[in-house]
């Protein structure tokens, strides 16, 4: 059967990583957080990432989204070479191209919940209508429509990573990014949680790649990822 060109858009990895190394303080005492790893993540895909506590995946995550510097290799998302990018492009590239998600929400304890999901929108340079109106239909996504005007003091921890994940959502991103966003969590609402992720990164064609200590909510992935001293040693389906 013939390709159509959505099937080849589909099938070229959006994330690439080649030979990535990360190695924290000096050459002969330091730590090394990623000892080569080489991952494609294709266009869609819902990856998960387990391995114990210091096996690199924060380092890994924070290589992808332009967080933080590889030592040595390659990071690629789409054509856009990450690894070379200077600091002006990288800050351009996590406002529009990836969404964060992290265990502590990150949320501004001043700003109310539609203030906190708007902020990167206004910061990307879109009007304030077109902000309200994405961050509307987002929170409405993450059934929180009831919650818009809250102080965040007044959320649960579910409420609020539901907003978080709002917020990472409102450019659009290609990529979600998120570190243990269910750490914070019960499991009840950590499935509840991760649910949201998929059923958002499938209505939105979003890959995501999330780290997580649970089981349970890898399982929500179709990839599972393993990681031990810096090296993927495992990759496979999630279920
Ligand atoms: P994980 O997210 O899997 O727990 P990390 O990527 O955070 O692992 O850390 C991997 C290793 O790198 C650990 O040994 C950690 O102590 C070390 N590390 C992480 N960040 C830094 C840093 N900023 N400076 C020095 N060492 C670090
Ligand atoms: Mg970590």
């Amino acid at each position: 059967m013939k390709e159509s060109p959505k099937d080849q858009e589909n099938s070229a990895p959006v994330i690439r990583i080649e030979k990535a190394r990360k190695h924290y303080g000096g050459t002969s005492t330091g730590v090394e957080a990623l000892a080569g790893v080489d991952l494609d993540i294709p266009r869609g895909q819902f990856a998960a990432i387990m391995g114990p506590s210091g096996c690199g995946k924060s380092s890994l995550l924070h290589a992808l989204g332009g967080l933080d510097k590889l030592t040595s290799g390659e990071v690629w998302l789409d054509d856009q070479p990450v690894h070379e990018l200077d600091d002006v492009a990288l800050t351009q590239l996590r406002r529009q191209q990836i969404g964060f998600v992290f265990q502590f929400f990150n949320l501004l304890p001043t700003l109310t919940v539609a203030e906190n999901v708007q902020l990167p929108a206004l910061l990307s340079g879109l009007d304030d209508a077109e902000a309200v109106e994405r961050s509307t239909k987002l929170l409405d996504e993450v059934a929180l429509s009831h919650r818009l005007t809250h102080q965040l003091h007044q959320l649960s921890g579910g409420e609020m990573q539901r907003a978080a994940l709002a917020r990472a959502l409102i450019m659009n991103p290609p990529v979600l990014l998120a570190d243990e966003p269910t750490g914070n969590l019960d499991s009840h609402t950590s499935e509840k949680v991760v649910e949201l992720f998929r059923q958002l990164g499938r209505e939105h064609n979003t890959t995501i790649v999330m780290v997580t200590h649970s089981r349970e909510v890898a399982g929500a992935a179709e990839r599972l990822i393993e990681m031990r001293d810096g090296q993927v040693v495992g990759d496979g389906p999630a279920r």
